[in-house]
């Protein structure tokens, strides 16, 4: 394969080809009417350092290691250099926000470099986080930090290697600006060090980018921008007609049970699932203030301004991502006209994340399918991996070492059934004598099961290691690699990006990342405790 350098990359950049624009061409905050985007450049910044940039993704774009390291590379993915070829822009979206209608929202601080076509011939387009001001900005200046920065990069990266869709991140510059923020909206503003990300998607199209023009009566452009989405990014489909729309809708709704799944599975809270933060691909997208499971706890979200309602918690993504979906149908029905066909394509989403979660269930189990008699293995599984803080990575990992083979899971000499996954327990004191019981009784039941699969633990430990990760990026981890990138190290978001290539292997000399939560990050900001302010 031919590499590329940063001038002979290929842009077609079809989305602004193809849909229309917005007229006016200054930059400053306004409503855009009867436009997909706006023409907008970024912000010139002082001084482009790159910190980090992912070598998958670089592939992608056919782009060397020597490339990313040129210092060319960091002033264009900071937004100081456009590329020939390249033609910036923010696409308009609107939104619901934590279930209210939030009118026009858009690219306020993404812009749109443009959309590379690869050697093999892929679409890929390249948008800059955190690169300065746009139509769409409202009241904020466009801009981003170090911190949700390294959040995003790390996260998006993570997220691929675990197998999870997700936008990707080339790469991740300090820009040498400082940028106020008040992390907690609580009047305590601060200096930050300004960042941006490089994310690379085959498209960023949301939710939110159909509902605007619903929204607004806007049907004419509705219609253009579905007709665009089918052809570009849904091709398989066929000519766009109000059939093909129905078929768009439910493969929509397809890959956005899957994703769900996905982030069930491997213990993710995205923490923001407004509309205009749902992908049309099913792609894991803005990276805010998401966050990973410790202890499993179907209630818990990361973001301090949902505390309350808790609207966006790990047990509520698949309706909320139906409801959405909801959204979503409603905003594309005046191009349909029929509320029937929708409404059924809506209800097949429940049965569709349904049977995938229990198949995932069943894998994360490492059996060889779900049976109708597992429905209540998993149930009291659920429940007991509530009795106490029970961290989830590690409970599904320690479950592959339980010896499924032994005649008698009661040892001779006293050691009990649960013993393997004791180290998946943050208080084992507070177990119950009933609690132990119930959880020796679960894992007696789960071996029997096994057996009656007549699957090796070789095999099964196999089969469960590629589905349960070892690595996840704690919301600890990411903030370590934070606290030493503020002091200007960052040696250790290299660090955590490497490890995250191999979620699910086992490497002696990065044991430390396998285990619980220290004690220390129980309650500390940006640990247990994130905000939207980025
Ligand atoms: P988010 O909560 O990050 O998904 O953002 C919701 C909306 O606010 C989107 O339209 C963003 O582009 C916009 N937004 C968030 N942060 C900023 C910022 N610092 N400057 C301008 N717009 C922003
Ligand atoms: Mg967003």
């Amino acid at each position: 394969m031919a590499y590329q350098t940063l001038d002979t990359l290929r842009f077609d950049n079809r989305f602004i080809h193809e849909l229309p624009a917005d007229p006016e061409t200054e930059n400053y905050c306004r409503q855009v009417m009867r436009a997909c985007y706006s023409l907008v450049k970024p912000a010139k910044v002082s001084e482009p350092q790159l910190i980090a940039y992912s070598k998958e993704v670089a592939e992608i774009l056919n782009l060397t290691g020597k490339e990313c390291e040129s210092s060319d590379f960091a002033q264009v993915f900071s937004g100081n250099r456009i590329l020939k070829g390249m033609s910036p822009y923010a696409t308009c979206y609107g939104g619901h926000q934590f279930g209210h209608w939030a009118g026009q929202l858009g690219d306020g601080r993404a812009i749109n470099l443009g959309e590379v076509i690869n050697q093999q011939g892929e679409r890929w387009a390249l948008q800059l986080k955190g690169a300065g001001q746009t139509p769409y900005s409202r009241r904020a200046d466009g801009l981003a930090v170090l911190r949700s920065s390294i959040r995003e990069f790390l996260c998006s990266e993570a997220m691929f290697h675990l197998g999870v869709p997700t936008t990707r991140a080339l790469s991740l510059t300090l820009t040498g600006e400082q940028v106020i923020r008040d992390m907690f909206y609580d009047g305590n503003p601060k200096l930050e060090l300004g960042a941006v990300v490089c994310r690379v998607a085959p498209s960023f199209t949301r939710f939110g980018n159909f509902q605007i023009f619903s929204a607004r009566g806007e049907i004419d452009v509705l219609q253009q921008l579905v007709d665009y989405t089918i052809l570009t990014d849904f091709s398989h489909l066929g000519k766009p007609s109000p059939e093909i729309y129905l078929k768009w809708f439910h493969e929509v709704c397809q890959r956005t049970a899957e994703l769900i799944v996905h982030w069930m599975r491997v213990g993710f809270v995205h923490g923001v699932m407004n509309t205009d933060n749902m992908s049309i691909l099913g792609l894991t997208i803005d990276y805010g203030p998401y966050g990973w499971l410790d202890d499993y706890s179907p209630a818990w979200t990361p973001n301090t301004t949902d505390s309350e309602g808790r609207r966006y918690c790990f047990g509520n993504q698949s309706q909320v991502a139906h409801w959405n979906l909801a959204q979503l149908a409603r905003a594309i029905y005046p191009l349909i006209q029929q509320a029937e066909p929708l409404q059924s394509i809506l209800d097949s989403y429940t049965e569709e994340y349904e049977s995938g979660w229990r198949k995932m269930m069943s894998r994360k189990l490492g059996l060889n399918a779900f049976d109708s008699s597992d429905e209540a293995l998993v149930t009291e599984l659920l429940a007991i991996l509530e009795f106490v803080e029970t961290d989830m990575t590690i409970f599904f990992r320690q479950l592959a070492l339980i010896d499924a083979e032994v005649e008698s899971p009661f040892s001779m000499d006293g050691t009990m059934p649960m013993e393997p996954v004791m180290d998946a327990y943050y208080q084992p004191a507070q177990l119950t004598y009933d609690n132990v019981n119930r959880i020796n009784n679960w894992i007696c039941s789960y071996i029997e099961r096994v057996r009656c699969d007549g699957t090796s633990n070789k095999t099964r430990r196999i089969r469960m290691n590629s589905v349960n990760p070892n690595y996840v990026l704690r919301n600890y981890m990411a903030q370590l690699a934070i606290d030493k990138a503020e002091h200007g190290d960052s040696s250790m978001v290299s660090e955590l990006l490497e490890l995250l290539r191999y979620p699910y292997d086992e490497r002696s000399e990065n044991q430390k990342y396998a285990v619980k939560r220290p004690e220390w990050a129980r309650n500390r900001p940006g640990c247990s405790m994130l905000s939207c302010s980025s």
